[in-house]
């Protein structure tokens, strides 16, 4: 089995400090018509941490990770990812709405797992992870087929690579997906509540497997769960959201074992 420190990372990443600011939200505002999801959001993710967003549902979490996804664009403020904007150019000294070429360019920087995993129904478990790096990033076949067998390996499901996604548990279906997402080498890996649509007792696989590359890898993550014991063995810092705004953040023992806000000790008291 490969050390999971050989999950591939970007090639740049050695010349990328551990500590640089990754992800910058900067006084970021999102409406879904009259309603303000994200209130001039400010925050940042360094290089190589892991940054869970916790808060009741409706909060605006999952818009931030649809926003770096850029399947939203925020109304007003910026998003920087590895120092590019991700919405926007520089063009003569000003900041201009950044061009769909631009826009890809640095959206191959990030990669995320959904709730519902979204592989692809038609191909079997190897091509779900070798499909992207062929056709997106230009990779050789047979790189890609290589790196993808090590992934597969890594997430425990080697004896399933001819299986298609329907043969399949919806736990392993989660571990292809985070293969998948892992097989594109971004920068930073986004989880969007991952575990929520899966039966009990498949959760604990997902999470073991999350908890190893968290542990073992140097790969940036921004993480939505409802896990809080997750949260807290995995978590560099933990930021609560309460309508569209942090209310308080800080790291994991801090925040689940002496929370300072009321809505963060509300909100704890319904999930631990
Ligand atoms: P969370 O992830 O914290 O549960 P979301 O970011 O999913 O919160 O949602 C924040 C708010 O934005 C919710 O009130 C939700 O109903 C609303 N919302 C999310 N996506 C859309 C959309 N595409 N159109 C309209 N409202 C939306």
């Amino acid at each position: 089995m490969p050390s999971p420190a050989d999950i591939p990372r970007d090639s740049n990443s050695a010349s990328r400090a551990n500590g640089a600011e990754l992800v910058r939200f900067d006084k970021v505002t999102k409406r879904f018509g009259d309603v303000t999801v994200l209130d001039q959001l400010d925050f940042s993710v360094d290089t190589g941490k892991h940054v869970t967003l916790i808060g009741p549902s409706g909060s605006g979490k999952t818009t931030i990770l649809r926003l770096l996804m850029t399947l939203l664009t925020p109304d007003e403020g910026t998003i920087k990812v590895d120092g590019d904007y991700l919405n926007h150019e520089e063009r003569n000294g000003t900041l201009a709405k950044a061009g769909e070429k631009h826009v890809r360019e640095v959206r191959k920087k990030i990669g995320m797992v959904f709730q519902q995993f979204n592989l692809f129904p038609n191909m079997k478990v190897l091509r779900n992870v070798t499909e992207a790096p062929v056709h997106v990033l230009g990779m050789s076949k047979d790189e890609a087929d290589q790196r993808a067998r090590e992934l597969i390996e890594l997430v425990g499901l080697s004896e399933q690579l001819d299986k298609y996604p329907s043969q399949l548990s919806g736990g392993q279906q989660q571990r292809v997906a985070i293969a998948r997402a892992l097989a594109m080498r971004p920068q930073v890996l986004l989880l969007d509540e991952v575990t929520s649509a899966l039966d009990p007792e498949l959760v604990a696989g997902v999470l073991d497997v999350l908890r190893d590359i968290a542990h073992t890898t140097d790969i940036t993550m921004l993480v939505v769960t409802h896990e809080m014991s997750f949260a807290r063995d995995i978590s560099d810092a933990v930021l609560m959201f309460d309508k569209g705004k942090i209310v308080e953040s800080g790291p994991p023992d801090k925040m689940f074992s002496e929370p300072e806000h009321e809505r963060t000790r509300e909100f704890l008291s319904t999930v631990l």
